[in-house]
């Protein structure tokens, strides 16, 4: 399914919403997109967008019976694990609840239309919490450890029950997926942003949190190339989504200030206590071997490559 096909997309304004809508446009499908009202409008050719906030859940459902999508994304969140401490009640109200909101929306507009409905769950590696196991997959127990981890698990138990229910919803648990467009609170925005800036003269120091923390870094547009795959295969399941390759901050740091052509960066990176976060997980690095034998999915973008492609970006901006 593409051509043809109408397509709601949530989170437009954000990293992975962009890309997505842009990658539907260019499939040839009518792409409808919920752009937060609190935000600047995102400018995405060929999208229709509604202006509007997830949590008026009696707004979106209005909205999303009467444009009647054969396929919706649920890309809109509060990103950020260390923002979700600051606003729990806000992140379980829009991480979790309206995502449950938009899912009953989608099973009831199934209903009254008898056509199927497809249903994308943005999931999140942050439901395993400090999983005692490395790699991850989709049998690793979900076990939240911040309110950010613990919404996004909320709304992918959700997508299990509706699926359960006869709904065509499937869910991406996505490890950390960077590109240009990273807001830069972000570690990478933030490391490859300030090598850029000491490489141009323009700063000296890089002030961080925990440089022992392993994550798995990947290139976003792969990520949303899983999610239409994952929309649209035959069955609706969980997938992790994951280049397998871990790799710490500290690593992260070495390359990009390697990259941005400086020798020393020990004498230019600093630790913040205040930084560390309350509980941040030692390692998340997902197996994504179910979405390869399942979907034909592949990372296409390494470690060396992503912190060059980031790098290179800052350097140029
Ligand atoms: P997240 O995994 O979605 O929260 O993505 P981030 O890019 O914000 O954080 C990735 C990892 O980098 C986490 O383990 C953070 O604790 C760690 N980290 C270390 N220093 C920093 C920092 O200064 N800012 C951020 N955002 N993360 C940091």
């Amino acid at each position: 399914m593409a051509r043809g096909c109408r397509a709601f997309v949530t989170g437009v304004g954000g990293q992975d919403g962009g890309y997505l809508a842009e990658r539907l446009v260019a499939d040839g499908v009518e792409v409808h997109a919920l752009a937060h009202e609190a935000e600047p409008l995102p400018d995405v050719p060929g999208v229709e967008l509604h202006v509007g906030d997830l949590t008026r859940t009696d707004d979106v459902r209005r909205l999303v019976l009467d444009l009647a999508p054969d396929e919706i994304y649920n890309l809109a969140a509060l990103s950020s694990v260390a923002r979700s401490w600051e606003e729990p009640d806000l992140t379980a109200a829009v991480n979790g609840g309206a995502a449950v909101a938009l899912l009953d929306t989608a099973y009831r507009l199934q209903e009254r239309s008898g056509r199927q409905v497809r249903v994308l769950q943005a999931s999140s590696a942050e439901i395993f919490g400090q999983p005692d196991r490395s790699p991850q997959d989709e049998s690793t127990p979900v076990r939240p450890v911040n309110p950010y981890g613990a919404a996004k698990a909320f709304a992918h138990l959700m997508c299990r029950v509706y699926r359960h229910r006869g709904l065509h919803a499937a869910a991406v648990i996505l490890y950390n997926h960077e590109s240009p467009r990273r807001p830069p609170q972000f570690v990478t925005r933030k490391i490859t942003s300030t090598a850029a800036a000491i490489a141009r003269g323009e700063a000296d120091r890089l002030v961080l949190g925990n440089l022992d923390a392993r994550r798995d870094w990947g290139w976003a547009p792969d990520y949303v190339d899983a999610m239409v795959r994952a929309a649209r295969a035959e069955q609706p399941d969980d997938y992790v989504v994951a280049t397998g390759d871990g790799h710490s901050v500290r690593d992260f740091v070495v390359a990009a200030f390697a990259r941005a052509g400086i020798d020393d960066w020990e004498r230019r990176v600093e630790v913040d206590p205040a930084l560390v976060r309350p509980a941040d997980a030692t390692e998340l690095v997902g197996d994504a071997t179910k979405a390869r034998r399942d979907l034909g999915w592949a990372p296409t973008v390494g470690f060396d490559e992503l912190v060059a492609r980031l790098v290179d970006a800052e350097l140029s901006r």
